[in-house]
């Protein structure tokens, strides 16, 4: 979280006046523990969010314009609310502004505000700086610019995937947006996708420490081939359905996989969406009862599943997960988010953590020419107002 005084000081040069009720925001960025790639095949997901996020101040301007200024990039962005509201220039600012174009729509109304964001969350790597983005943006206006007393936050978050699926272009499931609305601290939740039915399970790793690795290697997620992967699933889906009747992609058998699905790729992505599934289910039982070698062991399999099934990995994802799995006092090791370059997570031995990282980075950095960055996290709470 980025200091309240800097925020405050930040947010005073740009706009000449101090936030309104001296409020100060924070979103948070998600890791998903596993359950990847089946929010959006209606499986189980087991995120928690974590304590790098994006930080913001906020104030109204006596206009019809939202100003939003972020410290992590370089053109402000201009909403005229009496206007229509569409894509365009600055690309990072269809993220609120897809939020604030569906908030309208619900009838909501409201005047200008101009409002200062600076995250040391890293972006395009997997860890959800987008949804931390778009929950953030809604939540300020719910909260402050419209003072509402109650906050839906599941509300917020399905209004959230709305927008990036429909305004930004991205066909994410449910899972970032409501990590990052609705998680708590000492806790990563099962979300089952299908029905929104959830449940927190403490984040207890015992005398392990929880490492996020980042290749490093950017991505955007409107480019990379996550619709497509999304397109195969449908496509699957629209085969098995026909012969066995609609469901969620991970409601159906392997046995009814084989029978129906002839084409060998998108057999292997069908595959990866049922496995994982039951890996889902297997790791939050291990995980409440302590086990953490066998919570490993799923990740193992989980990150092998994206590997060869799924193809989601890539090179420097697969660098840096082979890495780490040979590192003294690593339990186990996966890719995490979207994949195709972004993160990974490992369980390392609290003790031999700065060992760990020290050795990974110097493997990476041998075989890719890329240094990674490292961060041991600890989970947190969702979006909320800190002061
Ligand atoms: P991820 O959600 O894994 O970080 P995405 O590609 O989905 O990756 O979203 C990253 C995009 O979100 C960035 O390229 C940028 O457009 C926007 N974004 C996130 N955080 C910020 C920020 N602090 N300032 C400006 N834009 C941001
Ligand atoms: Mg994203």
């Amino acid at each position: 979280m980025i200091d309240r005084d800097e925020m405050e000081e930040l947010f005073h040069k740009r706009f000449g006046q101090v936030p309104f009720k001296k409020e100060f925001f924070f979103s948070p960025g998600r890791v998903n523990l596993i359950g990847e790639h089946i929010d959006y095949s209606g499986g189980f997901v087991f995120p928690m969010a974590i304590s790098l996020g994006i930080s913001a101040c906020v104030s109204f301007n006596d206009s019809d314009i939202i100003r939003i200024f972020s410290d992590n990039a370089t053109d402000e962005v201009h909403i005229d609310i009496k206007k229509e509201i569409a894509p365009g220039a600055p690309v990072w600012g269809d993220y609120p502004k897809g939020v604030i174009k569906l908030i309208i729509e619900e009838g909501y109304s409201f005047k200008g505000f101009d409002m200062v964001i600076k995250s040391d969350l890293p972006q395009g790597a997997g860890l959800s700086s987008s949804a931390s983005l778009e929950v953030l943006t809604a939540y300020i206006i719910f909260s402050s610019i419209l003072e509402e007393s109650k906050i839906d936050m599941l509300y917020i978050a399905r209004l959230c995937q709305k927008a990036e699926n429909m305004f930004v272009g991205v066909k994410c499931g449910i899972m970032d947006q409501f990590a990052v609305a609705c998680s708590r601290k000492g806790f990563a939740v099962k979300l089952d996708c299908a029905s929104m039915a959830y449940e927190y399970v403490p984040a207890d790793m015992g005398e392990y420490s929880l490492i996020i690795m980042n290749t490093n290697k950017k991505r955007e997620l409107s480019d990379s081939k996550y619709n497509q992967r999304r397109d195969e699933c449908d496509q699957a889906i629209l085969e098995l359905s026909r012969k066995y009747g609609e469901k969620a992609l991970t409601g159906y058998t392997l046995g009814q996989i084989e029978e129906a699905i002839k084409d060998p790729v998108i057999k292997k992505r069908c595959r990866h969406a049922i496995t994982e599934n039951q890996r889902v289910l297997k790791a939050v039982e291990s995980l409440k009862c302590g086990d953490i070698m066998n919570f490993s062991n799923l990740m193992i399999h989980s990150n092998i599943s994206l590997k060869y099934d799924y193809e989601v990995t890539g090179f420097e994802l697969d660098t840096i997960v082979d890495s780490a799995l040979k590192q003294k006092g690593c339990l186990g090791a996966r890719m995490t988010g979207a994949g195709f370059g972004g993160c990974a997570i490992a369980l390392v031995i609290k003790d031999l953590s700065d060992e760990f990282i020290s050795e990974v980075s110097i493997q990476y950095a041998e075989k890719t020419g890329i240094q990674a960055g490292f961060y041991t996290i600890s989970s947190d709470d969702g979006t909320r107002k800190v002061y």
